[in-house]
This record gives structure tokens, sequence and C-alpha cells, in this order.
């Protein structure tokens, strides 16, 4: 027997009425980050225009990649700024 049925999630219907709770849950870059839902784990990212988009795929890809470049030009120029350990 199954009883399981695509019904909207009541912490959806929240996010619908009241919008989302994004928290930051990881910094890309300096001007890049991801975003998650708190309510309905819903994923954000910034574009390449500064806009937020939904987390795709593609964008996580983009993402590591853009993380990976940042890190290095980090550790080239020296600064110790980038705190990935607080979260
Ligand atoms: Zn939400």
């Amino acid at each position: 027997m199954k009883t399981t049925k695509n019904v909207a999630a009541p912490l959806q219907l929240y996010c619908y009425l009241f919008g989302h709770n994004y928290k930051v849950t990881k910094n890309v870059t300096s001007y890049v980050k991801e975003y998650t839902c708190g309510c309905c784990k819903k994923q954000l990212t910034t574009n390449s225009n500064g806009d937020l988009t939904e987390l795709t795929p593609k964008f996580k890809e983009i993402n590591s990649i853009l993380e990976e470049m940042y890190s290095r030009r980090l550790e080239r120029s020296g600064a110790h700024v980038f705190n990935a350990s607080a979260y």
C-alpha cells in the first residue's frame, strides 16, 4: 500500500507567503556566495551579473571553479582573510 503523495510541504507554503529565509552557506569569492533557505532548502547563488539565481548543477560547477581560482589568487597575494572555518 502506497500512501505517499506529492503534496506541497507546509514549509514551502511558508516561503511562498513570507519569502525565503536565505542564509549564506558558502563564500565562493568575495562577491559570489551560495545561499540556502532555512525552510525549504532551496539554494541560490550569485551569477556573473551580481544577481541571485537558482543554484543549478551548472552553477555549482562554475562556483567550484571560481572558488579554486579565488583561493589560488589569495594564496599568491599572501592574504589570510579567507576564513572558511567560521561556519
Ligand atoms: Zn524557502
